[in-house]
């Protein structure tokens, strides 16, 4: 443990994930407001933005640098009414709960957020990966972006600016410090319904109750004349399909294993490791470029000792 002036920064940390699996922060700090954040990364030359953990894999040998985690930066404001609208703005820190989020919005009669259902994660990993799935996307409510760069200086970012994409924002060199959500006024009896019709999906097509960090790879393109579940724009085709037509479902290596469940979620039970995981993507990579010529790339970010990129937020390359 050393405590500095900018708070205390916490020594060989373990790194809370829901794989579960993995090593240890070299260095861990747990800043309380966007302006501790920015002290911190004034000073700190390698940082990786810890939020909820829900979408990180983090090798077994632990990592270098400075992990800070957004956890105490949760304060979100009241709802403020838009001129000429009946829209409202919420600022949420980024290590606001985004179910916690949801349920307060979908009580208060706000839409916007409620087809984010089921989706562990902090509004700032959340708007960094761009959340979402067949029922829509955090994008879609995001106003404005509060960031910082790597060396500590604001930058506001207009929603018009912010390049969006499938499960990307374009904001990976940055640092989210909070966000501005536009929101609007609903029927709280319909958006209640809404959100639980969306976690009724997830609960009954994903292993929910088990370790994971969601789905594992992004559907990637799909080549011209090919069959199976697309995206709604036809662009993509369904990563899941893909290994579940390798017939991976229930490969394992080790303590982790592909869900018989959803294809495209990687499991971990007691006792397994990051290096399990990585084995078993390794595996599940080669196998499905073997049957069908196609290179999946993991959703899932991947932090390394030694290997650091701002521009993947801290991540590795496969
Ligand atoms: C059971 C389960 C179901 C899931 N279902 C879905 C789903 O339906 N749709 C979906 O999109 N995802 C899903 N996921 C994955 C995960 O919930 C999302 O990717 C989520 O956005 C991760 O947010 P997080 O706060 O946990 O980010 P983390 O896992 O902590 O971080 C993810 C990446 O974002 C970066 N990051 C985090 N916070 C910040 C910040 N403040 N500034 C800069 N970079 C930051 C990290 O450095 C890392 O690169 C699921 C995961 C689980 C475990």
């Amino acid at each position: 443990m050393l405590a500095t002036e900018r708070g205390v920064i916490e020594t060989g940390a373990p790194i809370p994930t829901w794989f579960g699996v993995g090593g240890a922060a070299d260095a861990l700090a747990r800043p309380a407001s966007p302006d501790h954040l920015r002290l911190l990364l004034a000073e700190h030359p390698i940082v990786r933005m810890l939020g909820d953990g829900a979408n990180l894999l983090v090798d077994d040998s632990g990592v270098d640098g400075l992990v800070i985690s957004a956890e105490r930066m949760r304060r979100v404001g009241a709802p403020e009414r838009l001129r000429n609208s009946d829209d409202v703005i919420i600022a949420a820190e980024a290590g606001a709960s985004l179910p916690r989020l949801i349920n307060d919005c979908v009580r208060d009669g706000l839409a916007g957020l409620e087809s984010l259902g089921g989706i562990p994660a902090s509004v700032g990993g959340a708007v960094m990966m761009n959340a979402g799935g067949a029922f829509g996307q955090i994008a879609d409510a995001v106003e404005r972006v509060h960031a910082l760069t790597r060396e500590g200086a604001e930058r506001t970012i207009e929603r018009g600016d912010i390049g969006f994409g499938y499960r990307r924002s374009g904001l990976e060199g940055l640092v989210i410090a909070a966000v501005d959500l536009r929101l609007r006024p609903a029927d709280p009896s319909a958006l209640r319904e809404r959100h639980l019709e969306v976690m009724r999906y997830k609960k009954n097509s994903q292993p929910m109750a088990e370790r994971s960090a969601g789905c594992f790879w992004k559907n990637p393109d799909a080549p011209e004349g090919w069959g199976g579940p697309r995206s709604p724009d036809g662009a993509r085709v369904s990563a899941g399909w893909l290994i579940d037509r390798a017939g991976l479902k229930g490969l394992r290596a080790g303590a982790a294993s592909v869900s018989p469940v959803h294809a495209n979620f990687v499991v971990t039970e007691a006792g397994a490791t990051a290096g399990d995981v990585l084995s078993l993507m390794r595996q599940v990579r080669s196998r499905v470029a073997e049957a069908f010529g196609i290179a999946l790339i993991p959703e899932v970010a991947i932090w390394r000792r030694g290997e650091f990129d701002p521009a993947r937020n801290g991540g590795a390359a496969l």
